[in-house]
């Protein structure tokens, strides 16, 4: 409450932001998952990974938008990229050669995706999955994982979510062996596929183990069950996403976040005798359609950021640079023996105030949230902007040693305060 206290009194712009907003949006807000009481922080710019605030503070930005910022903002070659389509018009309702262009080079990384589709959102790419594996098996249902998230309508949870889509959703637990496969067997058929994270990203960064994804490779193949893997923030993790890293290559795969260079983005993917029921050509085609789906600027964008930014040799260095950092953090935590941990893998981590191994969001959900608050609020006291829900942290690229190395002193700073 203290925290909150100060925040408030150091805030006073974000709070007029606040303010104006609530009389026209709901909680003055519209991104649920990035609102916090008393008010969220009002952002006025952002340059490579700072960002300044409506009053005038600055931060190093370790959010970047949640993954879909591995560029940093502003950054000169997605700039040119979208600078260059301004000129030649935009929402010119019809195709152009950047299609291809951008999913030939999802398909050529990602094994799974030989044929794509675009989108524009995570939410609609594995909405859009998870339908097409509904109408190509022609089964109900669709197994999940407690606490999974794979957008607004796509949610799975012990709790009723009364935003999903009206699936027929069945939830096991992440990284359960036993468990998960004696749903997929007892349901196996009215499944129409399985959906998960490879690492739980929004569900606080927890890897699963790679016999669970082997194992749920099996099962599914076994049932004649579509295995989806939502890459959205996972892709970035390898040049070929975690199917390449572990070998495990799922039916179809969605895509998003950094993939339009920041813009709203999302594809979704897989095999040509899945992909083509999309063939307009076909007698029995599935329909699927958006006004923006092609837009110019999120596929300049992505394909600048893919070719000449995001090239698998900076994919592995940033990845390289994330674990280092985690490695860091954990070392940091455990010579103060306190009870906290930085889980993930490569450039995505999560904080957890607890100590133990964690396997799925169940063992996360133990630790003490007010504690993850005040993480929170003091991190950004500061100068780092972390993610307040999840205590999540990513890289972008422009991060330097420098950044890192600043970042792990201030947890540091975290620890010796709690406890004073
Ligand atoms: N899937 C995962 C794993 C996500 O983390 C998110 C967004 O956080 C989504 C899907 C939804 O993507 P979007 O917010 O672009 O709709």
């Amino acid at each position: 409450d203290e925290a909150k206290v100060r925040y408030a009194s150091a805030n006073p712009e974000s709070r007029k932001v606040h303010e104006t907003a609530l009389k026209v949006l709901p909680g003055g807000n519209t991104r649920s998952a990035i609102f916090y009481d008393p008010y969220p922080i009002a952002f006025e710019r952002g340059q490579d990974v700072r960002l300044w605030d409506a009053d005038g503070h600055e931060y190093c930005d370790f959010v970047c938008e949640m993954t879909a910022g591995i560029y940093g903002h502003s950054n000169p070659v997605i700039r040119e990229a979208v600078t260059r389509r301004l000129d030649l018009g935009w929402s010119l309702g019809g195709h152009s050669s950047l299609e291809a262009e951008l999913a030939r080079i999802f398909s050529d990384r990602f094994p799974s995706m030989e044929r794509v589709r675009f989108v524009n959102s995570g939410t609609e790419a594995t909405t859009f999955s998870v339908q097409l594996a509904r109408a190509v098996t022609n089964r109900p249902a669709v197994l999940g994982f407690d606490g999974g998230y794979h957008g607004g309508f796509l949610a799975f949870a012990t709790k009723p979510n009364p935003m999903n889509v009206p699936f027929e959703m069945i939830t096991g637990i992440y990284n359960d062996m036993e468990g998960s496969a004696a749903l997929i067997d007892r349901n196996a058929s009215r499944l129409a596929c399985v959906i998960l994270e490879p690492m739980m990203g929004g569900g606080r960064c927890i890897p699963a183990t790679r016999e669970f994804l082997s194992m749920l490779r099996e099962k599914t193949r076994q049932h004649g069950i579509l295995l989806i893997f939502d890459e959205v923030m996972t892709s970035r993790l390898s040049p070929g996403g975690i199917q390449t890293l572990t070998g495990v290559i799922p039916d179809l795969t969605s895509l998003g976040k950094y993939i339009g260079g920041g813009f709203s983005a999302g594809a979704f993917g897989g095999p040509a005798e899945i992909m083509d029921r999309l063939d307009p050509r076909r007698s029995d085609a599935l329909g699927h359609s958006g006004t923006f789906n092609n837009n110019v600027f999120t596929l300049s964008a992505g394909i600048a950021g893919f070719k000449r930014l995001y090239t698998p040799d900076a994919a592995d260095k940033l990845n390289a640079r994330g674990e280092a950092l985690r490695r860091r953090l954990n070392q940091a935590i455990e010579d103060a023996g306190v009870a906290m941990q930085f889980t993930g893998y490569g450039s995505m981590m999560s904080a957890h105030m607890r100590s133990g191994t964690i396997r799925s969001p169940g063992d996360a959900a133990h630790a003490n949230p007010r504690l993850r608050e005040l993480f929170y609020f003091d991190m950004l006291a500061q100068g780092f902007y972390v993610s307040p829900m999840r205590a999540f942290v990513n890289l972008a690229l422009p991060h330097s040693d420098a950044d890192c190395e600043a970042l792990v002193t201030a947890v540091k700073e975290f620890i010796s305060s709690r406890r004073s």
